[in-house]
């Protein structure tokens, strides 16, 4: 049967730690001998279900440390590869955190290589095409954020782009100016989040100062309208996540979500799920519920899809881009 939400898609704004489920994380935990705070799984489950942004990253930190192994990252990228490919993602643009395993005495190579090899016989074994973007941790200095980009120079061949996550506010995109020249100048695409929890001026900044290519979240961007004129104009992707926006406070309830006003405003917009083992849903979960919540009809949805192909770090294939927006067209809803 095909589902609405299954429809072919490309997922553009997934943290491949958010995809760390209770179960896998136990196993792990066993496997390598690292003690978890829970009784069980279900205790785990539970605590999955914080009320807000510091108990979220408390637990987001706490459980990398069940993470130590090459095999490890392998097994994680292959599971969040094999959900996705059941709901309909066709191409998926993974990011990770390098800094967070650095930081636990995990060596880069270890993550990237890990990563890697799941991504890279993702296409034989799920049907999905992937991309590789490491992301800097904005809390920390510019520096750690430049040392970071510099280790990974060996491992450049499984790298696509750079990006900037963790907490926005008070870190504006223009502290990280040159380390996005030097990504710019290791061939490396851009991306940063901004405009999640940040102001609209951080939208700019990502675009004006990093030269991102794509925002992820930029949300806010809606309370300035000449900038919702400028993404429109040089049609900017968004990569929303609307889960993630609700159980971080950012909007109190998918109802008000603004993506079908960013969509009616003529926005570049796609919906993605962030960290979707914490925030309640993988893509086609997300998607399911964006179409209840807000009424998008079919047509809405394969706008969506073909914004994410349109948007995807695809233009060393465009054959393979051409040939997922013609799956979109022909994809029929029951
Ligand atoms: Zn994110």
């Amino acid at each position: 049967m095909n589902l609405p939400e299954n429809l072919p898609k490309a997922e553009l704004h997934l943290h491949i730690e958010g995809t760390l489920e209770p179960e896998l994380a136990f196993a792990l935990a066993a496997r390598n001998g690292v003690d978890l705070p829970f009784a069980d799984t279900h205790e785990l489950r539970e605590a999955y279900r914080f009320g807000d942004l510091q108990s979220f990253l408390d637990l987001y930190y706490a459980l990398m440390a069940v993470l130590r192994t090459a095999d490890d990252f392998t097994e994680l990228a292959d599971a969040y590869l094999a959900r996705a490919a059941a709901q309909g993602v066709r191409h998926a643009e993974v990011f990770f955190d390098p800094q967070a395993h650095t930081a636990r005495g995990v060596p880069v190579g270890t993550v990237v290589e890990g990563l890697a090899r799941a991504l890279e016989r993702a296409e034989e074994r799920h049907g999905v095409t992937t991309r590789l973007i490491m992301c800097f941790l904005r809390d920390l200095p510019a520096e750690s954020a430049m040392e970071t980009l510099e280790s990974v120079r060996p491992y450049l061949r499984h790298i696509t782009g750079v990006g900037l996550d963790s907490a926005e506010v008070g870190h504006p995109p223009a502290k990280f100016r040159e380390v996005y020249e030097a990504a710019g100048a290791m061939g490396l695409r851009k991306v940063a989040h901004a405009g999640e929890e940040g102001p609209p001026a951080y939208v700019r900044e990502a675009l004006d100062v990093l030269g991102v290519e794509r925002v992820d979240h930029g949300l806010r961007a809606m309370e300035d309208p000449e900038l919702v004129e400028r993404l429109v104009r040089e049609r900017v992707p968004l990569t929303l996540c609307p889960l993630s926006n609700v159980r971080l406070r950012a909007v109190d309830v998918l109802e008000d979500h603004p993506l079908r006003a960013m969509m009616d405003a003529g926005l570049m917009v796609t919906v993605n799920s962030d960290d979707p083992a914490y925030f309640g849903g993988y893509v086609g979960e997300t998607f399911h519920a964006v179409r209840e919540a807000l009424g998008l009809t079919p047509d809405d949805l394969r706008r969506l899809a073909r914004n994410s192909f349109e948007a995807a770090f695809l233009d060393d294939d465009e054959a393979l881009r051409a040939r997922y927006l013609a799956e979109v067209d022909a994809y029929t809803f029951d």
